[in-house]
């Protein structure tokens, strides 16, 4: 097959945006080929979603795609610019391990950056190797589609390729390539970049394109930029307050890591709590517990505050007016977050309406949970199904009374038995990825190879709302005596 047959056969549509912008913004790359490309996991459905044809994405001249090997037809690989704080600290940092090959089309016309992770050095490499290990990489693609599975907006993962090469963490691992899909992958901290080491005028073209690609509706409004603020500001509330409902911890809210977009964004250190606790934290590198499960609403703020610092000098002339314009976004970001929080939790409990006290019967019912250590996921789907096992939280004289409280609120409500149970459902996953279920897939595929546990945990995290027996393994805790999870960056 000539390439041109090929990219037509896989599906390939690129219309490239962001390489239209000044190229401070980014870097155009070579591509960094690697020694024996193969094939490890693939997404079907995303593939047809994206209009790309999976059996043709199987060829040999397509999984060289995936492993950095060989562009597409259309693709302009480029590595993106951006700062970022980490864990506070202001650092200039950029795809040092990326490379975005394009935005595909599809044929609904929506568009999506494609992007390898773990595709070799660029100039934003910093001393790193490009590179990323089998593991971190199956690992983004699982927590990735569970999310997508829950419900919760994020980027995605189409492929894995093994690399043939070994990568060096403190050990020989096996290297791969993921292939991510986006919204985008314009960051706060890609603003954080424009307005600190660029002109006005740079900054003022990424928020006229920021809009254009995520946020039109803002180009009509009065105060265009101030929309754009809200605008994100209302995405991370909707989001973060998703995460919360979930017990979702992403584990490193660096400015470079919160896409505007709205999708969840760099899965690193990230993982499902288990026993309800607001200062769990599994990131190693995380020890003063600033992206605490707890800590994540108010990281919010903080996060689009360096945002909305960005954007001073384009919302207002005036300085101070400025300033008070973005503090009102901001502000506006708690209270709807607050809102959501709230609303999520009321679907949880299977409360239709409104009612005064809903809130302090919420938090008795987390204070126990903390109290007796009870898992955050079980406990929901045990009052969901009605089912409460024997444990410390369920044989409590504490949670008999809370129970009761709340059986009269739900008494209180003309809506059927039924729909009560459907609500409580559609809002509380049977099951979540596990820490143990995820390490125990990885283990199989990265150390032997063996995809199966892999395949079986996504299929299951792909409905996580189905409540069907045959998911029922996944919902089991992990054994006492597993000491507390880690997470580490793998970089
Ligand atoms: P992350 O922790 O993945 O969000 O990455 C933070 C920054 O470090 C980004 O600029 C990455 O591109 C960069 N980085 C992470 N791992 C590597 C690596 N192995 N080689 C080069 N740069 C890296
Ligand atoms: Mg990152």
């Amino acid at each position: 097959m000539t390439p041109t047959n090929e990219n037509t056969a896989a599906g390939w549509n690129f219309d490239n945006t962001y390489v239209r912008l000044p190229d401070a913004f980014y870097s155009k790359q070579e591509l960094n080929p690697v020694d024996e490309p193969a094939l490890v996991v693939m997404n079907g459905p995303l593939a047809a979603s994206l209009g790309m044809n999976e059996e043709a994405l199987r060829s040999e001249e397509a999984i060289e795609v995936f492993a950095g090997n060989r562009a597409p037809e259309g693709a302009e690989p480029l590595a993106q610019a951006y700062a970022g704080h980490q864990f506070g600290h202001l650092n200039m940092l950029g795809d040092g391990r990326a490379l975005l090959l394009g935005e595909q089309i599809t044929p609904g016309g929506e568009r999506f950056d494609i992007q390898l992770k773990g595709s070799g050095r660029t100039p934003y490499s910093r001393g790193g190797d490009g590179r990323a290990a089998l593991g971190p990489m199956l690992r983004e693609y699982i927590i990735s589609e569970a999310m997508h599975g829950l419900g919760i907006p994020t980027t995605r993962s189409l492929a894995v390729a093994a690399t043939g090469e070994s990568i060096y963490r403190g050990e020989e691992l096996p290297g791969a390539v993921l292939t991510r899909v986006a919204s985008s992958h314009i960051r706060v901290g890609t603003f954080v970049y424009a307005a600190g080491a660029l002109s006005g005028e740079h900054l003022a073209t990424l928020a006229e394109y920021t809009i254009e690609r995520h946020y039109p509706e803002a180009a009509n409004a009065e105060n265009r930029y101030l929309a754009l603020l809200e605008g994100v500001a209302a995405r991370q509330a909707s989001l973060i307050a998703k995460w919360q409902l979930v017990g979702f911890i992403h584990g490193v809210m660096n400015t470079d890591n919160m896409a505007l977009s709205g999708e969840t964004i760099d899965y690193g250190p990230c993982a499902f709590m288990d026993a309800y606790d607001p200062a769990t934290v599994f990131s190693s590198i995380d020890t003063h517990g600033r992206y605490a499960y707890g800590q994540q609403p108010k990281i919010g703020v903080w996060n689009l505050s360096r945002f909305a610092e960005t954007l001073l000098p384009l919302l207002h002339d005036d300085e101070q007016e400025a300033v008070n314009l973005a503090q009102q976004a901001i502000e506006g970001y708690m209270d709807q977050f607050h809102a959501h929080l709230l609303s999520g939790m009321r679907a949880k409990l299977g409360m239709f309406g409104e009612e005064a006290e809903d809130e302090e019967l919420i938090g008795r019912l987390q204070t126990l949970m903390q109290t007796h250590r009870a898992d955050y996921t079980n406990t929901f789907r045990s009052l969901t199904v009605g089912e409460l096992e024997d444990n410390a939280l369920f044989g409590s004289d504490d949670f008999t009374e809370w129970e009761r409280s709340w059986q009269a609120r739900l008494a209180r409500q003309p809506q059927t038995e039924e729909a009560r149970r459907a609500l409580m459902r559609a809002n509380n996953p049977s099951i979540i990825p596990r820490n143990h279920r995820v390490e125990e897939a990885l283990e199989a595929a990265s150390k032997h190879g063996d995809l199966e546990p892999m395949h079986r945990l996504l299929t299951a995290l792909a409905n996580p709302y189905a409540y069907a027996p045959e998911q029922e393994e996944y919902a089991v805790m992990a054994a006492c005596g597993v000491g507390p999870y880690r997470t580490f960056c793998g970089t």
